[in-house]
Parts: C-alpha cells; sequence; structure tokens
C-alpha cells in the first residue's frame, strides 16, 4: 500500500490537488481527480444534483442527506447538516412545514420508486436546531456599511441574514406591526406554529439586525430617503392585495371578501374577526392552494366550507397534497361552477347567483391556457343559487407599489436585472413576490442573491458570471445498486375535530425516519464512497483514502488503469467518466 502512495506521482497529485469548495450557484461541473494525458482512464467529476438545481432557495441537499445517513463525516452531524441548509435558507423548519418541494418533482430516485422526501427531512433538521436552539454564523467583521431591508417577509430576512453574516449593518423597515410577511399573514398557525416562525425570525435578529416595524416606506418615509441614508437599498414588499370578485355585491358588502384579507383578519384579530357574527356556511370561490388555506380556516372557525370552483378536480391549480388537506379537514366543493352575484339579505350575504362552466372548443380563445380557469366558460341561461354567509374569493393577488415608482415605471411589479439591482437607480435591489407572485423558497433564495450582489458591490468585488448548471440526469446514473422504497412520510394529526383546532398538523420524521429516508438519497453526480468500483476493478487500480472529504475518497492508480471502463459503469451515482485527455 505505502509503495503505491510514496512512488505514484498521479496520486501525489491527486492528494496535492487544490480542491475547491462545492458551491451550488456555481454549479459547473468539476474534476475532482485527474492524471496524465493518457486517453483511457477514469475521472471523477462533480455535478449539481437535479433537486438542488430545482430548490429556488439553492439547498445543498444531497450534502445533508449524505451528513445524516453518515456518508460524510462529522463530530456533530444535525449541527452540521442544520448549517449546510441554512448556508443558503434560513428557516428550514418554516421550508420544512410548508414548501411545496419542486425539489422532489425533479428528484432522481422519482423515476425509480418514489422521490427522497427532502421537505420531511428539512422538516426534522429544522426541528432539531429549534430544540437544541442551534443559532446561526455570528455576524462577519464591521464592513462599516449600512443596508436598508424594506420589508420584513422571507426576501427581507433571508437578504438582511445574508448581508449581516457578511458584516453589514441592516435595518428592516416594515409596515406591519410583526416580521414574517405571508408567512405570518396568510399561512396559518395550524401550518406553520407562531412558535417556530418566531424562533427562526428571532435567530436571525440575535445577529443584530435592527429593525423598524409599523414604518410603512412611501408613506413613513420615502424610497429615495432611504436609498440616501444607506449604501443600498432591498425592496422585498411581496403582494399584499387580495382581488376582490367583480361581480354585483363584489365590493362594499359585509362578508363578501378576498382571500388576503380573511386570511390577514385571522392573524390580527383571532375568531373575533367575524364581529360577533355567526358565520355557519363559507362559500371560497377559486382552486388554487390559497382557497385551501381558506376553506381550511373557515372549518376551524366553526363553519362549513365549500370550494366553488370553475374546473373539475383533475385541473384544480393547488397542489394534490393541499387539496387532500383540505378534503380531510371536512371541505365540501362544487366543480364546473362560477358566480355572477351575490345575493343580499339587507346588510348581510344571503348566498351566491352561479352559473355552469363548460369547457372552451378546441381553437376557442383560451382553451389551451395556462391557469385553468380560463379554459372553461359559462353555460348561458344555466344559472342556480347557492345559500352562504360568507363570501371569499380566493382569485390572486396584486402588489401596492405606492411609493415605489420609480422603481417599477409604473408597472405592478419591480423589473429587476440579473443581480437583482432595479435599472436606472443607483443601489436599490428588489426580490421577493414584487418581482413575480411565487413561493417562500423562492424569495428566500433571491432575498440571498441580492445580498450577495449588493455584497460584492461594497466590497468592490468582480462576480463571475453565473454559469449554466450541469445537472446530472438519470442517464448517467446506475440504478442497480438501489432496492426499491418507499418515501417515508409524516403523520398528520386526525382531522376529526378541526373545529378550534389552531394547532399545527404535521407532525415531524423522529431522527432515525429521517436519518433512513436521507439513506434513500442516490447522491447524484457526487461519489457517496460506495466501493463498488474498487470491488470490481479487474486491475486493482482503485484505491480508497477514507479520512478525505466527501466526494475525494477514491483514486485511480494510472499506471494499473487499462481503460475498461467498468469502473465508470457501476458506478452508482454516475461520478466517474472516461476520456481523460483533451478538453479536461
Ligand atoms: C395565503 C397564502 C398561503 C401561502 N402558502 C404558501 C405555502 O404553503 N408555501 C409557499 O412556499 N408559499 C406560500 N405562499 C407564498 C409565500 O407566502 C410568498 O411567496 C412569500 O411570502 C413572498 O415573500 P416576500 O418576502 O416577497 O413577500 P411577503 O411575504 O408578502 O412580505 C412582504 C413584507 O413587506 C411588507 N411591506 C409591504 N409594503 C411595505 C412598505 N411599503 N413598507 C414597509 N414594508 C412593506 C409587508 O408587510 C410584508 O411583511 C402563500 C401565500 C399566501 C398569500
Ligand atoms: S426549500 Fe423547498 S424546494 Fe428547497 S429543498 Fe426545501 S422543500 Fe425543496
Ligand atoms: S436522489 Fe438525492 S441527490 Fe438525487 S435528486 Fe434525489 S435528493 Fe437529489
Ligand atoms: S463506484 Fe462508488 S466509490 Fe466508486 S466513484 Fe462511484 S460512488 Fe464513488
Amino acid at each position: 500500500m505505502d509503495d503505491i502512495a510514496d512512488s505514484n506521482p498521479i496520486l501525489d497529485a491527486a492528494l496535492d490537488y487544490p480542491y475547491v469548495e462545492y458551491k451550488a450557484e456555481e454549479p459547473l461541473s468539476r474534476v475532482v481527480a485527474f492524471g496524465d494525458h493518457s486517453h483511457k482512464c477514469p475521472v471523477y467529476v462533480e455535478r449539481t444534483p437535479p433537486c438542488t438545481a430545482a430548490c429556488p432557495a439553492g439547498e445543498d441537499i444531497r450534502g445533508y442527506h449524505n451528513l445524516l445517513r453518515e456518508t460524510e463525516r462529522s463530530a456533530d452531524k444535525w449541527a452540521e447538516a442544520f448549517r449546510r441548509i441554512v448556508d443558503k435558507n434560513p428557516f428550514p423548519a418554516i421550508m420544512g412545514r410548508v414548501c411545496p418541494a419542486p425539489c422532489e418533482a425533479s428528484c432522481n430516485r422519482a423515476k425509480v420508486d418514489q422521490s427522497v422526501g427532502i421537505n420531511a427531512v428539512e422538516h426534522a433538521i429544522g426541528q432539531y436546531a429549534l430544540e437544541h436552539k442551534l443559532p446561526l454564523e455570528p455576524a462577519g467583521p464591521a464592513s462599516g456599511h449600512r443596508v436598508a431591508v424594506v420589508g420584513g417577509g422571507p426576501a427581507g430576512l433571508s437578504c438582511a441574514y445574508q448581508l449581516r453574516r457578511r458584516g453589514h449593518a441592516v435595518t428592516i423597515y416594515e409596515a406591519a406591526p410583526k416580521l414574517g410577511g405571508m408567512v405570518r399573514y396568510g399561512i396559518m398557525g395550524y401550518r406553520v406554529s407562531r412558535d417556530v416562525l418566531d424562533a427562526e425570525i428571532q435567530r436571525i435578529l440575535d445577529l443584530g439586525v435592527e429593525v423598524k416595524t409599523g414604518v410603512a416606506v412611501g408613506r413613513d418615509v420615502t424610497l429615495e430617503e432611504l436609498s440616501r441614508a444607506h449604501d443600498a437599498v432591498f425592496v422585498g414588499i411581496g403582494a399584499q392585495k387580495g382581488r376582490n370578485l367583480r361581480v354585483p355585491g363584489g365590493e362594499g358588502t359585509p362578508h363578501a371578501t378576498n382571500a388576503i384579507d380573511f386570511l390577514a383578519a385571522f392573524e390580527r384579530d383571532g375568531e373575533a374577526m367575524l364581529r360577533g357574527r355567526q358565520v355557519r356556511d363559507v362559500l371560497v370561490l377559486g382552486d388554487g392552494d390559497v382557497a385551501m388555506d381558506v376553506a381550511r380556516l373557515a372549518l376551524r372557525l366553526g363553519a362549513r366550507a365549500t370550494v366553488a370552483s370553475a374546473v373539475p378536480r383533475a385541473e384544480m391549480a393547488c397542489s394534490r397534497y393541499e387539496l387532500e388537506e383540505a378534503e380531510a379537514d371536512g371541505a365540501s366543493f362544487r366543480h364546473g361552477v362560477s358566480v355572477v352575484e351575490i345575493l343580499r339579505d339587507g346588510e348581510h350575504v344571503r348566498g351566491v347567483r352561479c352559473v355552469q362552466m363548460e369547457k372552451k372548443a378546441k381553437g376557442e380563445e383560451g382553451w389551451n391556457a395556462k391557469i385553468p380557469f380560463l379554459r372553461y366558460k359559462p353555460v348561458p341561461r344555466s344559472d342556480f343559487e347557492v345559500a352562504c354567509d360568507m363570501v371569499v374569493a380566493s382569485i390572486g393577488q396584486a402588489t401596492d407599489t405606492a411609493g415605489f415608482e420609480q422603481a417599477t415605471a409604473g408597472a405592478p411589479f419591480i423589473p429587476v436585472d440579473a443581480s437583482y439591482k432595479v435599472p436606472g437607480l443607483a443601489n436599490v435591489y428588489a426580490g421577493g413576490d414584487i418581482l413575480k407572485i411565487d413561493l417562500i423558497t423562492t424569495a428566500v433564495g433571491q432575498g440571498r442573491k441580492a445580498a450577495e450582489a449588493i455584497d460584492a458591490t461594497l466590497r468592490g468585488i468582480a462576480r463571475a458570471p453565473a454559469t449554466r448548471a450541469d445537472v446530472i440526469g438519470m442517464d448517467r446514473l446506475h440504478l442497480w445498486y438501489f432496492p426499491k422504497s418507499e418515501m417515508a412520510r409524516r403523520k398528520h394529526a386526525c382531522s376529526e375535530a378541526v373545529r378550534g383546532a389552531f394547532h399545527e398538523v404535521l407532525s415531524p420524521l423522529t431522527a432515525a425516519e429521517a436519518a433512513s429516508e436521507s439513506g434513500r438519497c442516490m447522491s447524484c453526480g457526487q461519489c457517496f464512497s460506495c466501493r463498488q468500483c474498487l470491488l470490481y476493478c479487474p486491475q486493482e487500480a482503485i484505491r480508497m483514502f477514507k479520512s478525505n472529504p466527501i466526494g475525494e475518497t477514491m483514486f485511480t492508480d494510472y499506471a494499473k488503469c487499462v481503460g475498461c471502463h467498468i469502473c465508470a459503469e457501476i458506478c452508482p451515482c454516475g461520478y466517474i467518466d472516461m476520456g481523460m485527455g483533451e478538453g479536461l
């Protein structure tokens, strides 16, 4: 053994190789080990897994799975897994509860049996960190720069955190009484408990972020004033307005409201939001995730909830998961209907007039629109009445850009360049729902990327242009190694007594369940030291150095390698390329 290590210049070169740190935002392939130019031997190439490529926050998902299943060694795997997540996303406990997990939809394992339960593992890591009061890394040495963050939702908080850890002084200006944005005023406590929300926000504030709540930029201070008083400004004001129904009775009728106002009113006033009036039947119009949130809150308030959707169940815009949760809670559904009038009895809602909807004929305008609702049209003279005493329109959100006209140039959203900088303004950046209404993970990712751009500008560092991710697909994996298994499922609280049940419904996996679920990860694009190449190499050309970092444990002795390709054919995670020579 020693003779090879002592005498092999290739091995020495590999051991001396200055391995670059893996960065999800710079995900080009990197050659981890290489040797001479004999055109025949294996090279180890790390690629971006599709889960990370699909996570807008940019989490190193493969990294925390490899920690939990102990492929990557660590003195405290849970604390290290937490550090790995919060490098990109400071809200693992929140995201583990409510992210719809685009990462799972892209996970290679989904094509083998079922996706890895990434969101559930994230939930378990977030929970561990809260229970063990794990802090974020402290603020970096003071840079002398001051940045204003407008809006204390996920985008603003993510940006504030990333700036503060880089040593910049940060002040958040928030119009609402509390931080959290739509996670507090839209996502109800039965999905994210306020203890969890407050704890993950507090962890950021503990780094020394200053907060001014109850300050609306545009009303109490102008964007221009902030821009002059700070080295940079980040705008993360989200989309704060709900859309009311534009039908007779849609405006100005008590108990005819929109989803955003309905949910925010509960967060602000609790059950007092109903102003003492008994509400028995709530009709929710819409077919998205937010409509499910409204129905589930109405049920918890003790009402019956009916969701009226213009489209059949199969075409609803909401995720299957949200739909099934609403059904399990007891919501009723009327498909293929739309509301054309809100009916009043004096002051109060007594019902709605509906029409039947039918699919547009092929070729008719909108027949194949992206938004399911637009593919349908009313059936003439099909109207009928449905009784209810409250109507909540869940038909989308809108932005409120008053005071930000300089940034929007009259548009309803703020435009940004590739660095999240607002064109035409010297030091103003933006991210989150104010760019395009989307998800928390998107807001978190954009807040981080804007912070990185602000940091680079303030320090005068030139940034390398973004490169296209080299994402590893199924075609490069060798699946024989992975026995079929099912995704771990989290427990949901029994929905028998939904009324008054404002506690969280989703329980995290246990530590053992989470570690076992991480074991299902195929480590796409990075060696996980399975030793198959070493065992199958007919030349005994492959050596393992167990104490090297993950991805850097295997080395080929090119003096012995005959270029048979067996290792590349056997490697489960597609880490070996044959093709050393030109181009590398
Ligand atoms: C009902 C509902 C349910 C949702 N459920 C999910 C879910 O399950 N999973 C998911 O990933 N996403 C969900 N979303 C989407 C998610 O909440 C948003 O994408 C995310 O919160 C956007 O973050 P943001 O920071 O850009 O904006 P916001 O969260 O809206 O935060 C913006 C903040 O800016 C403040 N602000 C606004 N104007 C000013 C001003 N002029 N001055 C100072 N402060 C200002 C606001 O008060 C707010 O605190 C949901 C949204 C809603 C409405
Ligand atoms: S934030 Fe969402 S997309 Fe990203 S890893 Fe977590 S669940 Fe997946
Ligand atoms: S198997 Fe693992 S590395 Fe591969 S896409 Fe899924 S979670 Fe990511
Ligand atoms: S076969 Fe196993 S040990 Fe060899 S490179 Fe691939 S993952 Fe690593």
